[in-house]
């Protein structure tokens, strides 16, 4: 097999489909690699996920925006698979296809009151301060005094410490012009963190634990009577370690006692499993029900007490959105895959292939072992000879559609650097927006 004669096809431009082209780019020079996305703009998460006020975090851009800039590789931005272009198209166009669509849609509660006004998914809201197009037009409530987020990971804590800072904390961030529009008229004086299991069992990081300390308005709520002394036996090595750092930090909060002035309480609450929301058209009260811990799994102990909650935001995980024509796993809500094949010639990585865990790094240790897979069945199969991007532009002259190229993205980008006046940046949300710098 020839390298130059292969097409490589990716959907998704997020981390892992700029890690499965640099490493494919690298081990097959001369192949064509075209990435997919459906926004106008590359980078999945660290855009549109990652805290506005982390930006050490989303500097691996820089190292994704050089992939897509490399000779061979075409960026083709605002084509959404299952829109504009179909599955059956794209296999017949490439001879490698690889599927890195993330994971976008929340995870439902499943409890009474989950549509009441005032309620929503982690990824509906966080897209919605982050500038994705789709979560523009929220405008989430954020009018009453108490606010509730359902999750104990990194994506409850990155919402918790955003609501609780300043204007001037927030100085920094890419946070959009219309969620801080939105923050600095709320009068939120209560924000309830609310684990099902307790703190030995939480995945959130002790970093980011530890930046609520920070916090210059907040006083932290925790009950030290929460604050297991003995870890429960039989947590895993990396969770137990994870666990003590995070009681150490968990501690020094429980015993503040400085903070009782301060406008706006964070409280930690473990051990509680959401069971109704409660309120008329819109959110009022978050029912609990005590929970116990077994085997690592919360059980509900049949005592309920509520909290009020105005605002409700579910952080407990995602789904990936398949189009039509992929094998999808509906239990788990991935592609279906065995270590990462999906049928021949197809091959996904990612959050899609593994389920909504893991940091960045996380998908370039499996880009590169998906990228070895390939290499090891393309020397089997000796695949080659599909048409590629020639089909693939033909296509869109059919259907009538025009993607944001690389440079269309630099135009985003420039655009939205000199708009920032010393901010990173202040993103376009709006596709028409986009779509205008794109096109210059
Ligand atoms: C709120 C939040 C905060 C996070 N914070 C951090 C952090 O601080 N540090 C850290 O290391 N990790 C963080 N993560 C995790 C990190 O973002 C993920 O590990 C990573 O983004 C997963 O990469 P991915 O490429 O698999 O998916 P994604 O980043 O979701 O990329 C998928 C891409 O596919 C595109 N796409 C989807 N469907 C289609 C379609 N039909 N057609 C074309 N394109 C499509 C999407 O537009 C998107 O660009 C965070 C995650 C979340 C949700």
């Amino acid at each position: 097999m020839n390298p130059a004669e292969l097409h490589i096809g990716i959907v998704g431009a997020g981390p892992s489909g700029c890690y499965v082209a640099d490493a494919l780019g690298r081990k097959l020079p001369g192949a064509r690699i075209d990435i997919f996305d459906r926004l106008p703009t590359p980078f999945g998460l660290v855009r549109g996920g990652v805290a506005p006020d982390h930006q050490g975090t989303k500097n691996i851009a820089r190292q994704f925006e050089r992939t897509l800039g490399k000779d061979g590789v075409r960026f083709l931005g605002n084509i959404a698979i299952g829109r504009d272009l179909s599955y059956e198209e794209l296999k017949a166009a490439y001879d490698v296809l690889i599927i890195t669509i993330g994971a976008l849609e929340d995870r439902r509660l499943g409890i009474p009151g989950e549509t009441l006004d005032g309620v929503y998914g982690s990824g509906q809201f966080v897209g919605w301060y982050n500038g994705i197009p789709d979560g523009r037009e929220l405008e989430p409530k954020l009018d009453g005094k108490s606010l509730a987020i359902i999750g104990n990971g990194n994506v409850a804590l990155d919402i918790a410490r955003l609501l609780g800072k300043t204007p001037d904390e927030l100085a920094s961030s890419d946070l959009c012009a219309h969620a801080r529009t939105a923050f600095e008229a709320a009068r939120i004086e209560d924000i309830w963190l609310i684990g099902r299991r307790g703190p030995a069992e939480a995945s959130f990081t002790t970093a980011e634990l530890a930046e609520f300390g920070e916090l210059s308005r907040v006083a932290i709520q925790v009950d030290p009577a929460q604050l297991p002394q003995i870890l429960p036996e039989g947590l895993p090595e990396e969770q137990r370690k994870l666990a003590e750092k995070n009681l150490e930090v968990l501690r020094t909060y429980a015993a503040h006692e400085e903070q009782h002035n301060r406008p706006v309480r964070i409280h930690f609450m473990f051990h509680a499993a959401p069971v109704a929301i409660l309120g008329e058209g819109r959110a009022r009260e978050l029912v609990l029900e005590k929970t116990r811990i077994e085997h690592g799994r919360a059980i509900p102990g049949g005592e309920t007490f509520t909290i009020p909650a105005d605002t409700i935001i579910s952080a407990i995980g995602y789904r990936s959105t398949p189009f039509s024509g992929l094998p999808f796993d509906e239990v788990r809500g991935i592609v279906a895959n065995d270590q990462g094949r999906v049928e021949a010639g197809v091959y996904t990585v990612g959050w899609c292939k593994r389920g909504p865990q893991g940091v960045v790094p996380a998908n370039r240790a499996d880009s590169l072992a998906v990228a070895d897979l390939i290499l090891a069945d393309l020397a089997i199969h000796q695949t080659g000879g599909k048409p590629g991007g020639a089909l693939i532009d033909s296509l869109f002259a059919e259907h009538g559609v025009r993607p944001v190229d690389f440079a269309g993205w630099q135009k985003i980008n420039a655009a939205e650097v000199a708009a920032g006046q010393g901010r990173p940046r202040e993103k376009l949300a709006r596709i028409e927006d986009l779509l205008a710098a794109a096109r210059g």
